[in-house]
């Protein structure tokens, strides 16, 4: 099977779906990361540029990935400033042709940031386009994939429909956030708490509902056409 998960920013995806696109991996899938925006205002530090701060988070995000064996597809839009027009258009619908999903996991419609917010619709609204022979873009049209929302930073306003134990991977989950160096300090100051420790009590919460030790949450898009259900995410159970 083939999956993209598709983020903001270059360390979205590691917090809310990493432990099941591992789990993704280790069943044999093709794993596609796009990242809409580069992560170019990511730093506190007044020494570094913001062409340095991105080329530095395209490489943390390359290395995140490679630990699953994912791709990563950058589509280097300015961080804080993700619009939804037809310049980003046509890039998420590349980035839906690149990968040629089975899965497409997106953001969800109610997360924290604008640029998740914007990313997640940008991502749905693609996932028709993207079929359409006569959408001429770089790559030629792909199938319609089944999409899933992952969940929200910390879980605000998301309940989820089901749950994947990512128990055995996380890990490889959390080797994967680490991934993100440059973030540590950077969002430690700017919310007050480290994204590891947060990443680990969020999984764990999931897990408690879940009835497993980690977990992360999902729903299933629920609109036309019918392609999937949640039988095509693994289930973690060893
Ligand atoms: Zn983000």
């Amino acid at each position: 099977m083939r999956v993209l998960a598709v983020a903001a920013h270059p360390d979205d995806v590691e917090w809310l779906c990493g432990g099941t696109l591992a789990l993704c991996a280790e069943r044999g899938d093709e794993v596609f990361i796009a990242i809409a925006t580069n992560g170019n205002v990511g730093t506190g530090d007044p020494s570094i540029t913001r062409e340095q701060i991105a080329e530095t988070r395209h490489k943390e995000a390359i290395a995140s990935a490679a630990i699953i064996g994912a791709k990563v597809i950058w589509m280097n839009f300015d961080d804080e400033w993700l619009f939804d027009n037809r310049e980003t258009r046509e890039r998420f619908i590349d980035a839906i042709r690149e990968a040629r999903p089975d899965i497409m996991i997106t953001l969800n419609e109610n997360d924290y940031h604008p640029d998740h917010r914007l990313a997640g619709s940008i991502a749905r609204d693609c996932r028709i386009p993207a079929s359409v022979p006569l959408v001429k873009t770089k790559f030629p049209e792909t199938p319609i994939p089944t999409v899933f929302v992952m969940d929200t930073i910390i879980g605000n306003g998301f309940d989820p429909e089901f749950f994947v134990d990512v128990t055995s991977v996380m890990e490889t989950k959390k080797a994967m956030l680490s991934s993100h160096l440059s973030q540590v300090a950077w969002t430690e100051h700017v919310f007050g708490t480290e994204f590891t420790e947060n990443m680990f009590i969020h999984a764990r919460f999931r897990g408690i509902q879940a009835g497993c030790t980690y977990a992360e949450g999902f729903k299933l898009l629920h609109t036309w056409p019918h392609t999937g259900d949640m039988r095509l995410l693994p289930s973690g159970k060893k």
